[in-house]
């Protein structure tokens, strides 16, 4: 690569499933390393899988893509799915034409070949190249490209093969300057000839991805491992093409705790899954950061412009990262934690309501700062807000089990009597921390109750149940009303 190029890179996702938090660091990264160099990031879908690509997916990833905040350039929009950027189409199932007319090149200048061989034939060829301990060659006869097509025209079916080594005994070595594993060498008799053009005309990856790689003119591709392998024909496709070859960067894998490679075993994989048990994006996109790569200044917290400025690729690490959800959730509640209240509200409320929990007093942002400064420290996750919440919910009242007993207490109806008079003839609408310890004391005389037979009483006309978050912190987030309605329901009863 010319030092004057723009860098461009690019996230090649297939649309089969939700975005993998392993696709999600391959597009951070990428996403990290554009915007590192003032280049571009490109989104491109890879869908020419036709059994295992699915529309729903690809807007599923998009969604996630667009939730972690990583933006892209050139690829499909956001919002109409339309192209964006001057090397569409983006989305592979719309370049067939592209990659024909690729095949043909190769064809004409006899890189490639037709091949009629049907499975049945081509497995026994293969168990015998196996045998002799060399790759798969082409037919005795190769068809000519006119003859080919004309048999095809009529409905004769073949595939359209690279013609790896024409010269059996140069065998030759092709070198990879791996930016993060250092130099990779692949002799060229590891693979066969190769199918570019399926027989019933789909492309194949390793074909699509190479010539949309030149075509789109990406610099550098930072990928996943896994596809290490597949980079020696491309590397041969580049080659027979002409085409200028990016520089890659296989990515370390990512492995779940008992150090197999992370899998739907392992529990939540998907962004979506964190998404929905109330991880922070900013939080995942942190913490996927660090799992491959490392800080130069040794930050574990780092802002989204300090991982932009800081993001090369020399601090990768090849080495497996192990996924630790212990530091994950650890991670989220210091983003968590440090969110304004107003963006942190917003966040907590799409799990309120999930959790079917109205909450009238969140309308008072006095009300909203005091009920977050409390309950934030206790989340991990914006989830827990539906549990840390739902005492405050009026609607969620109810006896618990464990609650049942102090009805047959004979302290309990003195107790809700002189609790109820004491709400009534407070004069505000909401009891702070020491009016309640105030009025606790008042009650404690009146009722002539004390210890558990005063507070678990107070606790069940509070929050319906014994045990739970305690009422210093509780009952000064609930109105005077909701109180007077909720020891009512005991005093109904009891
Ligand atoms: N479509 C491939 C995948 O989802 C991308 C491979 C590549 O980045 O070259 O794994």
């Amino acid at each position: 690569m010319a030092s004057n190029q723009k860098v461009r890179v690019r996230f090649a996702p297939s649309p089969t499933g939700y975005l993998h938090v392993g696709g999600a660091r391959t597009a951070l990264y990428n996403f990290l390393y554009a915007k590192h160099f003032a280049g571009d990031f490109i989104l491109r879908i890879e869908d020419t899988d036709l059994e295992r690509s699915t529309e729903e997916s690809m807007r599923m990833q998009i969604a996630d893509l667009k939730w972690l905040g990583l933006q892209w350039d050139e690829g499909p929009n956001p919002e109409t799915l339309q192209d964006m950027g001057p090397y569409g189409p983006y989305r592979q199932s719309q370049r067939k034409a592209i990659y024909q007319e690729h095949a043909d090149r190769l064809v004409n200048s006899g890189r490639a070949y037709y091949d009629f061989r049907d499975d049945a034939e081509l497995e026994k060829i293969k168990e015998a190249a196996v045998a002799a301990g060399k790759p798969l060659g082409p037919p005795d006869k190769i068809v000519p490209a006119a003859e080919a097509k004309a048999r095809i025209a009529s409905g004769e079916k073949a595939a359209i093969r690279f013609r790896n080594q024409i010269d059996e005994s140069k065998v030759r070595d092709f070198v990879l300057h791996d930016l993060v594993r250092g130099d990779v060498t692949f002799p060229s008799d590891m693979v066969g000839d190769f199918v570019c053009i399926r027989s019933n005309g789909m492309p194949v990856y390793n074909f699509c991805c190479t010539i949309d790689d030149a075509l789109m003119k990406i610099t550098h591709v930072f990928r996943a491992e896994e596809h290490l392998s597949n980079t020696l024909r491309q590397m041969m496709l580049f080659e027979a093409f002409g085409y200028e070859m990016p520089r890659f960067g296989h990515l370390s894998f990512i492995l779940g705790p008992d150090r197999q490679k992370l899998s739907k075993r392992h529990g939540a994989t998907s962004c979506h899954d964190y998404k929905e048990k109330g991880y922070l994006p900013e939080a995942l996109n942190n913490f996927i950061l660090l799992s491959g790569w490392s800080s130069p200044k040794g930050q574990e917290i780092i802002s989204r412009e300090e991982q932009i400025e800081q993001f090369t690729h020399e601090r990768f690490n090849p080495a497996p990262a192990v996924f630790d959800d212990a530091k994950l959730e650890w991670m989220n509640s210091v983003y968590l934690r440090a969110l304004p209240h107003d963006e942190l509200w917003r966040r907590v409320e799409p799990f309120l309501k999930r959790a079917g929990l109205e909450i009238p007093m969140a309308e008072d942002s006095a009300w909203r700062d005091q009920a977050l400064s409390v309950f934030k420290t206790k989340m991990t996750t914006l989830a827990d807000a539906e549990t840390l919440f739902l005492p405050l919910a009026d609607s969620k009242f109810a006896i618990a089990a464990d609650g049942e007993e102090v009805f047959a207490w004979p302290e309990a109806g003195r107790v809700w009597k002189a609790w109820k008079e004491e709400l009534v003839k407070f004069p505000g609408e909401r009891i702070s921390e020491t009016e309640f310890n105030a009025i606790q004391d008042r009650v404690k005389v009146v009722a002539d109750a004390k210890g558990k037979q005063l507070f678990q009483p107070i606790r069940v006309a509070v929050i319906g149940q014994p045990h739970g978050t305690e009422l210093k912190i509780l009952v000064p987030l609930l109105p005077k009303s909701s109180l007077i309605r909720r020891v009512d329901i005991c005093l109904a009863r009891g």
